[in-house]
């Protein structure tokens, strides 16, 4: 009888899993683990919203294991040591895993690989997370893409979606007396901050497909336009559960390729997977320019004049009391969910780096700490794409008003009225310039705005353009 050990780590699920699948194709017993390990991915080890997560979603795969007759195997502490403590105990021959790309992972993976490999074993590792690896997609002179539409023209036309890959019924599982139960990986927070995720996510697999449904058959259709609107469940909501590898996105894309029937639906679809496109795309880029997550992507930006850093500053940022209502809209919905509507997300990250002249890692790293879907490749692109330091970036005369970008995107004033409950009496064409009704600060209780916005683009833009002209 042989056995083998499937290492989970940020696939947590038993659907569409290749390394599972090949595992119980090729041994009679499977052993799955997931081994807690954060300090090997430091500098950006998971943030607490992301440990929440975390925790549940390993909650509900070892239930979903269970069913099929096997349990999660939790261990801690360093990963190799504990792998061969494991195949050890277990006499397995072989270990399976997905892949993971980020810089930290990369390398401790390798490491890792041929430590096994030189131990006598067989090991395998699999594409899990993306629908093409890293390094698959190139220009015509085998370099890295830095613009989105021809990376995403390239990939689209070689996609070819495939029905996922079916979880197993049953998995003759095996049981070691030392696992390690998994309230004592510390990750639930001491505090209950997390009061608001409880009543908004799903984590696990039967979440992400629930997502998923929900997804195509209310919302594919209105995507294009409802996309952009912060008040509406427009989007698909599924980045935590795409991060955790609770879905793949080619069960995503097959979902979408056998359900999208109107022309209304199918051009929904198709600007849906373009977005799963900027999620490659993302990877992408981290993949090959590695040193992005700290760095800027355009060297440029290593002299640009940044404002000196500041705590006050970033600390009203935060807690959003700027005194903008669509940022502080936002960031409050951050801080009650996990998660902030994208079309926010760049307002809030154009004020803190155009606006208030504070450098992009210090939202990059508050997002980090706060988004139940923090992921390295996508969060570097996001933060690097506003300030303009990345690839493909918004060039640099664009400085987002977050107030005119309010009365388009958030024209009731519904998506501030609910985060920013002081406002809630102000009619549709105060809310977004609550400064501007005589008196309504002071009723409301809201503070006023921070910085002067024309004053504070004026002085980005010549910072700016200094830059560019460099
Ligand atoms: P949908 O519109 O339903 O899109 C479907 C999926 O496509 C998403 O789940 C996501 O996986 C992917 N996607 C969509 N837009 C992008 C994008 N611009 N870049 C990369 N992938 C994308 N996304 C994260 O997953 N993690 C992050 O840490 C993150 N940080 C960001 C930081 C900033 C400053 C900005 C501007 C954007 C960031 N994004 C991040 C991208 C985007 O905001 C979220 O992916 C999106 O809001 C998730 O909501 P959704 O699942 O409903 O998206």
């Amino acid at each position: 009888m042989t056995t083998a050990i499937v290492w989970f780590r940020r696939d947590l699920r038993l659907t569409d899993n290749p390394a599972l699948r090949a595992a119980l194709q090729a041994h009679q017993r499977v052993l799955p683990v997931y081994l807690h390990a954060p300090d090997e991915e430091a500098p950006w080890q998971p943030g607490a919203a992301s440990r929440w997560w975390l925790h549940q979603s390993l909650t509900a795969l070892d239930a979903t294991l269970r069913k099929c007759g096997a349990r999660l195997h939790i261990a801690a502490g360093a990963t190799l040591p504990a792998l061969r403590r494991l195949i050890v105990a277990t006499q397995a021959d072989a270990v399976y895993w997905n892949r993971l790309y980020e810089p930290a992972v990369i390398a401790r993976d390798t490491v890792i690989k041929e430590a096994l490999r030189n131990d006598g074993l067989d090991v395998h590792s699999f594409n899990a997370n993306l629908l093409f690896e890293p390094w698959e997609i190139a220009t015509a002179q085998d370099t890295p893409y830095k613009v989105f539409t021809p990376f995403w023209r390239t990939a689209r036309a070689r996609l070819q979606e495939r029905p996922p890959l079916p979880p197993p019924r049953r998995i003759e599982g095996i049981e070691l007396a030392d696992a390690l139960p998994l309230d004592r990986l510390g990750l639930q927070p001491k505090i209950a901050w997390d009061k608001g995720f409880h009543a908004v996510w799903q984590p696990g697999e039967a979440g992400a497909a629930r997502k998923l449904r929900e997804f195509c058959t209310e919302a594919i259709g209105d995507y294009s336009a409802a996309r952009d609107l912060p008040d509406r469940v427009g989007t698909s909501q599924l980045s935590p559960h795409l991060h955790f590898g609770e879905i793949s996105p080619m069960q995503i894309a097959w979902a979408l390729h056998q359900q999208a029937h109107s022309a209304r639906q199918q051009a929904g679809a198709q600007k849906f997977m373009s977005e799963i496109g900027w999620r490659e795309f993302s990877h992408h880029l981290l993949y090959h320019f590695p040193q992005t997550a700290q760095k800027n992507l355009n060297p440029r930006f290593d002299h640009f004049g940044w404002a000196v850093d500041d705590e006050v500053l970033l600390q009203r940022w935060q807690r959003g009391r700027t005194g903008i209502p669509i940022v502080d809209a936002g960031m409050r919905q951050l801080w009650a969910t996990g998660w902030m509507h994208n079309r926010v997300r760049m307002l809030v990250a154009s004020f803190l780096t155009k606006n208030l002249g504070q450098h992009w890692l210090h939202g990059a790293r508050w997002f980090w700490d706060t988004l139940v879907d923090a992921d390295l490749a996508a969060n570097t692109q996001g933060w690097q794409w506003t300030a303009g330091s990345g690839a493909d970036a918004a060039p640099y005369f664009r400085i987002f008003n977050p107030v005119t970008q309010g009365e388009k995107f958030d024209a009731n004033g519904d998506y501030v009225r609910r985060w920013v409950p002081e406002l809630r009496s102000l009619a549709a064409d105060e809310i977004q310039q609550p400064w501007r009704v005589a008196g309504g600060l002071q009723r409301c209780g809201y503070p006023p705005p921070m910085v002067d916005l024309a004053v504070s683009r004026a002085r980005a833009l010549t910072a700016y353009q200094a830059t560019a002209q460099r």
